[in-house]
C-alpha cells in the first residue's frame, strides 16, 4: 500500500490490463480527491473536461470516508488525480480495492516535502527503486520554473502509513498553502492530460501557461505586499492542527504549535497538550490561533478562551460556491488576508 506514495511513473494503474482507451469525441473524465485539487485540475483541463471533487468543499479531506457511489464515481473516471503523502488517509483503500482499472496521478511527485510533526524517520529517501522516468519529469519541471531541485521530492520518499505509526505518516501533506507548490501541480497535471489525450495538448499547455502566470502574479502582486504589513517579531502562526508549514516556510513564519499536534486531523490532543499550547501561547504573548473551518471548533475554542488568543477561521479547503474561498486562488487570498488582519495589530 505504502508503494501507492512511493516512486511511480506518471500513472499509477491500478488492477491488471490496460488503461481504458479514452474516446476521442468524449469529454475526459476526471475526478480529483478533494476540492482545491479539482480547482487546480479544472483551470488546467478547461472545457475540454467533467472535473468532479469526490471530497465535496467545506469536508475535512483527512477525515473522509467514501460511500458507495463515490466508488462507482472513480471507476467511471479516465484519471484519478490525488495530493498523496497521507492527505487521502480514508481514500486510498478504496480506489485500491475497487477492482477496476484505474489511472491514478499522485499531483505532488515533484514537490519537495516537508517532514510531519511527529516525524520519526525524516522521510527516508528509497533509492533502490528505479525512479528514472518521474526524476526525469521532475527535473524538467524544476527547470521549467528556474528552481533547483531538493532531495526531498514526494516521489523519493517513504511517507510512511496510518497503520505503521500512531500518527499518520511522516510527511506533511499540505503543500498547496504555499503556491509554488501549486505550480508543481499545475505542470504535472498539464503532463499527466498530455498523456491521457494527446489530441488537446496544446490546450492543456496554453491553459497551465496562464494558470502559472496567476500563481505567479498572486505571490508576486498579493501575497507578498500584504504580508510586509506584519511586523517580524508577529509571525508567528499558531493552527488547529499543523497545516501550515509549507506557507511558514515560503513566507518566514514561524510554528509555536496546534491544538491537534499532528499534520492530521485524525490524532487526538491529550489534556497535557493542550496545557502546552496554552503555556506557549502565554509564554510568547500570541495574539492569535488559525483554525480551518468546521474542524474541531470546540477545542479551539476553549484553547482560545483559556489563553486569551483570538480565534481566526482559516480555510483548508475549498467553501461552497457561496463561501470566501470557492476557488484555490480565492482561497489563498482570504487566508492570507485573515493572517494579515491577525497578525498586524
Ligand atoms: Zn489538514
Amino acid at each position: 500500500m505504502k508503494r501507492l506514495f512511493g516512486a511511480f511513473g506518471l500513472f499509477v494503474l491500478l488492477a491488471a490490463g490496460f488503461a481504458p482507451t479514452h474516446a476521442q469525441d468524449e469529454p475526459l473524465k476526471i475526478v480529483a480527491s478533494f476540492s482545491i485539487l479539482a480547482d487546480v485540475v479544472k483551470n488546467i483541463a478547461g472545457d475540454s473536461a467533467e472535473v468532479v471533487s469526490l471530497i465535496p468543499p467545506d469536508a475535512d479531506p483527512h477525515a473522509f470516508q467514501p460511500a458507495p457511489q463515490d466508488v462507482a464515481l472513480l471507476a467511471e473516471a479516465d484519471v484519478i488525480f490525488i495530493n498523496g503523502a497521507n492527505l487521502e488517509e480514508g481514500l486510498l483503500e478504496v480506489i485500491e480495492n475497487a477492482g477496476e482499472k484505474m489511472n491514478l496521478v499522485v499531483v505532488s511527485q515533484c514537490v519537495p516535502i516537508l517532514p510531519g510533526v511527529q516525524d520519526h524517520t525524516d522521510g527516508e529517501a528509497h533509492n533502490e527503486v528505479d525512479m528514472s522516468e518521474i526524476a526525469v519529469l521532475c527535473e524538467k519541471h524544476h527547470e521549467e520554473i528556474g528552481e533547483a531541485e531538493t532531495p526531498n521530492m514526494l516521489y523519493a520518499l517513504d511517507c510512511g502509513h496510518e497503520e505503521e505509526s500512531d500518527d499518520h505518516g511522516v510527511c506533511d501533506p499540505h503543500v498547496w498553502t504555499d503556491p509554488q507548490n501549486v505550480i508543481l501541480w499545475t505542470l504535472f497535471i498539464r503532463d499527466a492530460l498530455i498523456q491521457l489525450d494527446p489530441g488537446n495538448a496544446d490546450t492543456y499547455t496554453a491553459n497551465a501557461a496562464v494558470y502559472i502566470q496567476q500563481l505567479d502574479a498572486l505571490v508576486k502582486d498579493e501575497i507578498l505586499p500584504a504580508l510586509a504589513a506584519i511586523p517580524e517579531e508577529n509571525r508567528v502562526l499558531v493552527t488547529n492542527h499543523e497545516s501550515m508549514g509549507y506557507f511558514a516556510a515560503a513566507y518566514g513564519f514561524e510554528i509555536a504549535g496546534s491544538v491537534i499536534p499532528s499534520s492530521s486531523t485524525l490524532a487526538e490532543p491529550s489534556a497535557g497538550d493542550i496545557a502546552r499550547l496554552i503555556d506557549v501561547i502565554e509564554a510568547n504573548d500570541i495574539k492569535a490561533i488559525f483554525a480551518e473551518v468546521n474542524v474541531n471548533a470546540d477545542l479551539v475554542q476553549q484553547v482560545s478562551d483559556e489563553s486569551g488568543a483570538e480565534f481566526y477561521v482559516l480555510y483548508h479547503t475549498l467553501s461552497n460556491t457561496d463561501g470566501p474561498a470557492s476557488t484555490y486562488l480565492e482561497m489563498m487570498r482570504y487566508n492570507v488576508q485573515t493572517i494579515v488582519t491577525a497578525l498586524s495589530k
